[in-house]
């Protein structure tokens, strides 16, 4: 599995908070990972992989 940090830039694809289990997704590859909403982790797994035939 793929762990990210903030400031990061994975590029498109879903994410979860390591801590809490948190989902968000990622919908511009120019976006960087900011802390968890919920508990302001900053580490981050990749559950859905990204599709560079989508970009
Ligand atoms: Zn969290």
């Amino acid at each position: 599995m793929v762990v990210h940090n903030c400031d990061d830039k994975p590029g498109i694809g879903s994410y979860q908070c390591n801590s809490c289990g948190n989902v968000i997704d990622i919908i511009d590859p120019n976006s960087a990972l900011e802390p968890c909403p919920s508990c302001f982790s900053c580490i981050w797994n990749t559950i859905k992989p990204i599709d560079k035939n989508m970009i």
